[in-house]
C-alpha cells in the first residue's frame, strides 16, 4: 500500500499507527531469521512512537505527512542512543550521541524508526556479504544476494518489513540492490540531501536516498529529507521542489538518451538488454522521444572510481584510531602498536584493500599519477553528460549488468564484483541524480532495474517520468513469483 493511501487510512482511523507498527514486527519476526537484513529490531522504541502517534491523532492533532510510517535506516546513519555499527567490528558498540540530518528530518515528519538495516562493512561493497555481521539475502531467491552496499535496506523493502528506507550510494548502493530486489531505489544530485551524520565513506561521493516500492513513495521520503543544511558544507542552497507536483504532466516532447557504450558492455545479460530496451520503447509509447546518446568516458568509470573513492576512505577511516570512539585493541603495549593492532582486528579485508589503495594513490610520488589523473578523468566524464544534457533530458540505461548473483559467487574476485557497478558509478563522479525501478524478470524470476539519470536537481522530471513508466508497465504486480519469502 502506498504513503498516501496509509495516511488516508490512518487518518479514516481504519488503521492505527501501533498496528501498522505490530503488522510490520511480525513479518520482520517471520523472515528476518531467514534473510538476516536487519541489525537491530528497535521494537520498544517503535512501539512507543507509534502509541505517541495515535494519541496525538486522537487528540485532534494536525499530523506531519509521515506519521506513524515504519521505516527502516542503513546502520551508517548516525541514530541518537541506538547503535550505528556500519557493519564493521570498529563500531560494534558505537552509540552515536547525535541525530544524522536525515533521520532527524524523517521522526519530525512522523516517520517510525523500526530498525537499523545491514550493509557492506562500511558501505564498501556490492552484495552486503562483506558485512561483520553476516551476509543478508536476496528475499527473491536466498541463495542469491540482495546487491549492496545497501541490501539489507532494499531486502527489507522488497520482503514487506518495512514501508520504506534510507539507504547511501556512492558508486550504486541504493540503485544496483533496488535492482537486485525488485524495489525503487532512488539516489539524489549530490548536496540535495545532507550527509551530516552519514558516517564518510567517500565524501564527494557520498548521498543519501530511499528505497520504497513506489516512485510516488520515494518522491514522499525525498521531500522530506531534502533540502539545505549548515551542518553539511557540500549541501545546496537552493530551494526543495514539490516532487510530486509534476507526476503527471504528459511526457510528450521530452528527450530520452539511450547511452550506447552501457548497452554495448561485454558482461551484460541479454535478458537484461532486452528488458530494459522494452522499458524504452513502452516510454516512447508513453510520448518520449528516444534518442542514442554516447558518453565516450563512461567505460573509464570503473578505474577513475577506483582511485577517487579508495582515497577518500583512506583519509576518512584514518580518524578510528582506538582513541576517540570504537574498538581498541587491548593486547598493545605502546600506543603505536595499539592504533595498528586496533585497525587491524577492527576492520575487514576489503576495508584493509580500500585504505591500502587509497594511501598508495595519495603517496608522494604516486598522487599526480593516480589521484589528480582520476580526478582529470572524472571532469571529462562529467563534461560527457553536460553536453548529453544538452541534447536530452534525462538519459536510460540498465542499473546493473546482471540480476542478483549467487551468493559467494564474487567474493574471491574483487575485480568481478567492482564490475557490477559499472552502470551506476559514472552517475556519482557526475554528482547526478538517478532511479533504479523494476522494468521485468529474467527466466529464473529475478527482478530486473532500468536506470533513468537526469541532470543536476532535474529530479522532478526523473520522477515524473519514472512515475509514468511504472503506472503503465506496472511491473512488480506482474511478477511470475508467488508470495516473496512466504
Ligand atoms: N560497490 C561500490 C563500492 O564498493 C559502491 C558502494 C557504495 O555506493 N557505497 O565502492
Amino acid at each position: 500500500m502506498s504513503i498516501a493511501e496509509l495516511r488516508r487510512q490512518l487518518n479514516l482511523g481504519k488503521v492505527s499507527a501501533k498496528e501498522l507498527v505490530d503488522e510490520h514486527l511480525s513479518r520482520i519476526k517471520k523472515v528476518d531469521t531467514k534473510l538476516n537484513a536487519f541489525l537491530e529490531i528497535t521494537a520498544e522504541k517503535a512501539l512507543a512512537d507509534a502509541i505517541r502517534v495515535d494519541e496525538a491523532r486522537a487528540a485532534g492533532c494536525v499530523l506531519p505527512p509521515l506519521a506513524g510510517i515504519p521505516i527502516a535506516i542503513k546502520d551508517n546513519l548516525c541514530t541518537k542512543g541506538v547503535t550505528t555499527t556500519c557493519s564493521s567490528r570498529m563500531l560494534e558498540h558505537f552509540v552515536p550521541p547525535y541525530e544524522s540530518t536525515v533521520t532527524e528530518r524523517l521522526w519530525q515528519s512522523g516517520a517510525i524508526l523500526i530498525g537499523k538495516t545491514n550493509l557492506d562493512e562500511f558501505a564498501m561493497g556490492s552484495s552486503t556479504e562483506t558485512s561483520a555481521f553476516g551476509s543478508t539475502l536476496n528475499p527473491w531467491d536466498t541463495s542469491r544476494v540482495p546487491g549492496g552496499s545497501s541490501g539489507g535496506s532494499a531486502a527489507a523493502v522488497a520482503a514487506g518489513e518495512c514501508i520504506a528506507a534510507l539507504g547511501s550510494d556512492t558508486g550504486g548502493s541504493i540503485r544496483q540492490p533496488a535492482s537486485f530486489c525488485g524495489v525503487v531505489g532512488l539516489k539524489p544530485t549530490y548536496g540535495r540531501v545532507s550527509r551530516w551524520g552519514l558516517v564518510a565513506f567517500a565524501s564527494s561521493l557520498d548521498q543519501v536516498g530511499p528505497f520504497a516500492t513506489s516512485v510516488a513513495d520515494a518522491a514522499e521520503i525525498l521531500q522530506v529529507i531534502a533540502g539545505s543544511d549548515s551542518r553539511d558544507a557540500t549541501s545546496l542552497k537552493v530551494p526543495v521542489p514539490n516532487y510530486l507536483a509534476s507526476f503527471d504532466k504528459p511526457l510528450s516532447g521530452l528527450r530520452v538518451g539511450l547511452i550506447k557504450e552501457c548497452f554495448e558492455q561485454k558482461g551484460l545479460s541479454a535478458q537484461v538488454k532486452k528488458s530494459v530496451l522494452d522499458a524504452a520503447n513502452l516510454l516512447q509509447s508513453l510520448g518520449v522521444e528516444l534518442i542514442e546518446i554516447s558518453c565516450p568516458r563512461f567505460n573509464d568509470g570503473i578505474a577513475t572510481y577506483y582511485v577517487i573513492a579508495p582515497s577518500e576512505a583512506s583519509a576518512n577511516l584514518a580518524r578510528y584510531d582506538g582513541v576517540k570512539y570504537g574498538y581498541r585493541s587491548d593486547s598493545a603495549e605502546d600506543l603505536s602498536s595499539m592504533t595498528t593492532q586496533t585497525r587491524t582486528e577492527g576492520f575487514g579485508s576489503e576495508v584493509k584493500r580500500r585504505i591500502l589503495i587509497g594511501t598508495y594513490a595519495l603517496s608522494a610520488g604516486y598522487v599526480d599519477a593516480y589521484y589528480k589523473k582520476a580526478q582529470k578523468v572524472r571532469t571529462l566524464i562529467r563534461r560527457d553528460f553536460e553536453s548529453a544534457f544538452k541534447k536530452v533530458d534525462i538519459l536510460l540505461t540498465p542499473t546493473a549488468p546482471t540480476t542478483a548473483f549467487s551468493v559467494g559467487s564474487h567474493t574471491a574476485d574483487p575485480v568481478s564484483m567492482y564490475l557490477s557497478d559499472l552502470l551506476t558509478i559514472p552517475v556519482n563522479l557526475a554528482g547526478l541524480p538517478a532511479i533504479s525501478l523494476p522494468c521485468g524478470f529474467d527466466t529464473s524470476g529475478l527482478p530486473i532495474g532500468v536506470q533513468l539519470i537526469g541532470n543536476v536537481l532535474d529530479e522532478p522530471r526523473l520522477l515524473q517520468i519514472a512515475h509514468q513508466y511504472e503506472q503503465s508497465a506496472d511491473v512488480i504486480a506482474n511478477q511470475p513469483n508467488g508470495e516473496l519469502i512466504p
